[in-house]
């Protein structure tokens, strides 16, 4: 190992051509003084071996004044990268064979939002900061052995070092930063400098399994907000009803797909035409408008006859809203999903300008470009103003929308009209609906990933789950139906994209039996072995006061305690890939979130291994909102307290409001 790991990146490939047609990142912002420059060569050619360091610090020099960042580009491979079946994979031991194939999945062009920058969704979420990290890091899976553990930092391999089979394979960390430089400005710069990677959630956790792993979030959300702001039954769907949103990108591609399966319409607008045509191929829009009136046109017609239809607006979502304001259109739910976690660095496109002339401005005036950011921000709060005011629910899901808001300067977005310390005037969707009726009671974005690559697995997979939701809870609550009727259909939904892979919201119990069940096909030589993986945006592995944890009311919000407990406790019990990482969905110095993978191979010692982590993973989440007062939560802690001899979670005494009145008047 150790004479061939300084041959890695040994000889320079060929330079490569790039696909003409592939969607590629904008120009980062590059604050980097000269000498600063200097040191962010100097720190990619550690990489590099000495007798290229002439041609490669020119060739890196161009990259990051180009681009903004060193991508390293010569040191992709050629060709398609995607997930392969797991035999495919080179390998000492099956985890490292399995957490190749997470990788390549993450930088598939099927998947990827900017593949030659190592994008994955999100905008800015990498896997790595560069190709020549990819390289050395696919070369140690290559020879990682099962008593071994690779550290990831930022994307950097930092090592390979000597620990047990039942430790973690890998354990990543991205972004993390001290406290003093936890901001965007110091966020870049160490970006620039490439010693800082932005994981998002998934993609830098390598667990992303396509625009999936958010349908099953964003139908429960738009199931739930029917009942609870629409007053649909329990067992009434959206049909009739009307949601208007933007975004048709990575994870937001999953909104058009959402809004049919809970029998809604939608509109969704995007600027980039791109990214309407990847949606429409998959089947994941079915029309596409090119004007406002078009789509409230078909829209109309499919409510008129209670029919699920989801309609991309090829353009900004702000003419789409303003002609709904104009016209009186009613609108039943509003939401928004372009990249508002990172507004000024191409996440929001601006009013008056087409998707290419975004691009351009970004790169030649960032000041008049963010400029005309704010302006379009405080137009896009206007409209929903307006139209919240007209009888519509808007919810913020989980982008920084109502945070970029403020920034731009509409204090008013603010409850306190001050600073977002009381949050927001509209709520959040984890405050409103996802917290209280999913996270508090532990459901979560569970998901597993057939290594094999055969469809036949997932199948079987999706109908054992079937069968273990009805038998853990058989008086099942609304939840559970929701998510039976998830897993019953969800082949049918053709969801998937990439690995073949499922999502299923599930809470401690549920994801239990589930991987205990998988393993046990698994063993059994039913079905080939198994990834079980999350989201970071789960109860327990995400602290962020602008989203999972904005419904946490005891003034913890603005605490990382639970994630990274909830990340040592996941890596103490064995978890596979064990990840840590700032920023996720809502940007940077804004939230911890972490996650795992579980390498299912059918042994008995993953079966102890499922009995401690998987529950720890969801109760870590559970506890701490039972602590801050969640009812939800304290009737889970008390019915797990009441099940388990030995484990124990503190229980909060309730303190009466007019106690409280009482003992502290003005
Ligand atoms: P993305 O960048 O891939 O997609 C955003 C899309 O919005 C892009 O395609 C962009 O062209 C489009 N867009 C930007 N400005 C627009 C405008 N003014 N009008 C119309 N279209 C516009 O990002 P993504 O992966 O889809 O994620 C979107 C956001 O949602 C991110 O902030 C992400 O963090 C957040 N997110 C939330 C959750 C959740 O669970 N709540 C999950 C994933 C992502």
């Amino acid at each position: 190992m150790k004479s061939v790991s300084n041959q890695v990146l040994a000889t320079l490939p060929e330079y490569p051509q790039f696909d003409p047609l592939m969607r590629r990142a904008p120009q980062r912002s590059l604050t980097l003084n000269h000498n600063e420059k200097k040191l962010a060569l100097k720190n990619a050619l550690r990489y590099i071996p000495e007798q290229y360091h002439p041609q490669m610090a020119k060739e890196f020099s161009r990259e990051l004044q180009d681009h903004g960042r060193i991508y390293g580009y010569r040191f992709r491979p050629s060709g398609r990268i995607h997930a392969k079946a797991i035999e495919e994979y080179q390998g000492q031991c099956i985890e490292g064979k399995a957490i190749q194939l997470m990788i390549d999945n993450n930088l598939d062009f099927e998947i990827a939002l900017y593949p030659y920058e190592l994008v994955t969704y999100g905008e800015t979420g990498q896997v790595f900061q560069n190709w020549m990290q990819y390289q050395l890091t696919m070369h140690y899976l290559k020879h990682l052995k099962s008593d071994q553990t690779l550290v990831m930092q930022s994307g950097h391999p930092f090592g390979i070092f000597t620990t047990h089979k039942s430790a973690p394979r890998v354990i990543i960390t991205n972004g993390l930063m001290i406290g003093q430089f936890d901001n965007p400005t110091d966020f870049n710069r160490a970006a620039a400098l490439g010693v800082a990677n932005y994981g998002q959630m998934t993609a830098g956790g390598w667990m992303y399994i396509g625009p999936q792993g958010i349908v099953h979030g964003t139908y429960n959300t738009l199931s739930i907000a029917g009942r609870l702001k629409l007053g649909l039954k329990e067992d009434q769907n959206l049909a009739g009803k009307l949601f208007v949103t933007s975004g048709l990108g990575g994870m937001s591609g999953a909104q058009g797909k959402a809004v049919e399966i809970a029998g809604g319409v939608g509109i969704i607008a995007e600027v980039d035409e791109s990214r309407i045509a990847t949606r429409k191929s998959q089947g994941w829009v079915q029309k596409v408008a090119t004007s406002p009136e078009q789509a409230f046109h078909l829209a109309n017609q499919a409510q008129q006859k209670n029919q699920p239809l989801s309609i991309a607006f090829h353009g900004n979502i702000v003419d789409l809203l303003q002609h709904a304001v104009e016209q009186n259109i009613a609108v039943d739910l509003i939401s928004d999903q372009t990249s508002c976690h990172a507004p000024y660095e191409g996440g929001y496109c601006p009013q008056g300008i087409d998707f290419r002339k975004r691009t351009e401005l970004l790169k030649k005036d960032p000041k008049q470009f963010k400029n005309m950011i704010d302006q379009t921000l405080g137009k896009h709060f206007e409209c929903i103003q307006t139209l919240v005011g007209r009888g519509s629910y808007f919810f913020d899901y989980g982008n920084a929308f109502m945070k970029a808001v403020f920034d731009a300067g509409f204090k008013s977005i603010a409850k306190n009209g001050k600073d977002v310390l009381e949050g927001f005037i509209f709520p959040s969707y984890v405050e409103d609906i996802l917290g209280p009726e999913l996270f508090d009671y532990g459901y979560g974005p569970f998901r597993w990933v057939c290594l094999s690559g055969k469809e036949a697995d997932l199948d079987r997979t999706d109908h054992i789950a079937a069968e273990v939701i009805a038998e853990i809870r058989p008086e099942l609550r609304y939840q559970d139906r929701d998510n039976l009727s998830w897993v019953k259909n969800a082949k049918e939904y053709r969801l998937v994209v990439g690995s073949q892979a499922r999502i299923l919201y599930q809470d401690a119990k549920g994801r239990k039996e589930l991987a205990l069940r998988f393993n046990k096909l698994v063993r059994d030589k039913e079905v080939g072995p198994i990834m079980l993986g999350r989201d970071h945006h789960d109860t327990g592995g995400t602290d962020s006061p602008f989203r999972e944890t904005s419904n946490i009311k005891d003034g913890s919000q603005i605490m990382a305690d639970m994630a990274t407990q909830c990340f040592a406790g996941n890596a103490a019990r064995g978890m596979t890939i064990c990840a840590l990482h700032n920023g996720g969905g809502v940007g940077v110095g804004k939230s911890i979130n972490g996650g795992f993978g579980l390498l299912l191979d059918g042994s008995e010692r993953v079966d102890q291994i499922i009995e401690q982590a998987m529950v720890w993973d969801v109760m870590v989440g559970v506890g701490r909102r039972s602590w801050a007062g969640n009812k939800n939560s304290i009737d889970t802690v008390d019915e797990f307290n009441q099940e388990n001899k030995e484990d124990y979670i503190t229980r909060p005494h309730q303190c009466s409001q007019e106690i409280l009145d009482h003992a502290i008047k003005d």
